[in-house]
């Protein structure tokens, strides 16, 4: 249908139904001739709704907005669930240099491809597939070239930070960000693996560790819950350690094969007791707690940190000595995503969650920021 415009008004008696005995009556009859055009336009484009952050420590506000189209090397998901990681404290409070408001949190995503924009080989409609964390990278730069696609040089790319997240019913994503998403996985049950699943598996594969060796995981959180699953799953002979003997049966549960209560015996101490750890995964956010279990390590063993301190004291004459590590761990690429999910569902390594719908944002929110939670928090986009 053509509508001619003049001066953003529709020309008096174009297009409405009198015109037009085809159009249906109902709501819409007459209405054409008294709006102006680009009311109308706009009140026929498909809509969405999005849960966004408008400023640095602002709240979160559920608007409605036009659903985006992909642009050139992305596609458009239409969102199934979204995780809830303390990482979107980086959108709402503005911890990320020069982010843009309104911003769309939400790097924990699960859906299906409902668009696809140009120059995207491989990828097709209906496919399901995860977003996390990684925003996609360009493939040509040096850092790239080396594999190291995490540190791509290009542009920093950040789901829900620098581009818009998954609390929405649809989002854009990059062709370079996206995970094949297997079947056997629920919306609710993949999207915490986007992140805090990749993040604990790919630390703990690119560890060193092998089958057999001794590793502890410190911290029974929503990072650790799972870094325990998968380190037993794995072969490893998993420690948990934790804070109360209450966490052990829990522990245990997820894989463990030794428990060590911190709160009562020198977690370090009792590593060596048992030959001492190849590796520790910490997932915990204190200093302290990582500090306490340096002297576990075996020689040439490693402190593999993916919980954010701030800053760590090291005892540099014990690394020394034993040649051991301490090293961070980014959480991964998409490729480390999908492989992530893939050995979640070949080893029945699942996270445990609240699932919220997308209304009650706040609600779930505030359980994932005061540690309420147990242990992932996901919002779930049916009506
Ligand atoms: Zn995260
Ligand atoms: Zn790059």
């Amino acid at each position: 249908m053509a509508i001619e415009v003049i001066n953003g008004q529709a020309r008096a008696g174009a297009c409405t139904s009198e015109h037009n005995p085809a159009w249906p009556s109902g709501p819409y009859n007459g209405r054409w001739a008294a709006q102006p055009v680009l009311s109308i336009v706009e009140d026929f484009m498909p809509k969405m709704r999005a849960v966004q952050v408008v400023h640095a420590g602002g709240p979160f506000e559920i608007v409605e907005r036009e659903i985006p189209e992909p642009g050139s090397g992305m596609v458009r998901i239409k969102v199934q669930a979204c995780g809830i990681c303390h990482s979107d404290e980086v959108t709402k409070q503005g911890m990320f240099p020069g982010i843009q408001y309104p911003r769309v949190p939400g790097h924990e995503v699960i859906g299906v491809i409902d668009a696809i924009g140009q120059n995207v080989p491989r990828w097709t409609v209906g496919q399901r597939v995860g977003v996390g964390w990684n925003g996609g990278y360009c493939g040509y730069c040096d850092s790239c070239r080396r594999g190291n696609f995490f540190a791509c040089e290009t542009s920093t790319q950040v789901t829900g930070v620098t581009r818009d997240g998954g609390y929405a019913d649809y989002m854009i994503a990059p062709a370079s960000a996206i995970a094949v998403v297997p079947a056997e996985l629920s919306p609710e049950e993949g999207a915490p693996l986007m992140c805090a699943g990749v993040t604990t598996f790919n630390c703990l594969r690119n560890s060193g560790a092998r089958p057999g060796d001794i590793v502890a995981v410190i911290g029974l959180g929503g990072l650790g819950h799972l870094g325990i699953q998968f380190a037993a799953k794995s072969g490893f002979k998993t420690v948990g350690i934790g804070r109360g003997k209450d966490k052990e049966a829990l522990a245990r549960k997820l894989g463990a094969s030794y428990y060590i209560d911190s709160a009562v015996q020198d977690p370090a101490a009792e590593l060596q007791k048992l030959g001492g750890a190849r590796v520790i995964l910490a997932t915990v956010t204190s200093a302290d707690a990582m500090k306490a279990v340096i002297g576990g390590l075996t020689p040439a063993g490693t402190l593999m940190i993916v919980g954010a301190v701030p800053a760590l004291e090291v005892p540099a004459l014990q690394l020394l000595l034993k040649s051991q590590q301490v090293k961070g761990w980014y959480s991964g690429t998409s490729i480390d995503s999908q492989e992530t999910l893939a050995f979640s569902v070949l080893s029945g390594v699942r996270s445990m969650n609240e699932s919220y719908p997308l209304e009650q944002v706040n609600e779930a929110y505030e359980r994932m920021v005061q540690g309420k939670a147990r242990f992932r928090v996901v919002l779930t986009m049916e009506k």
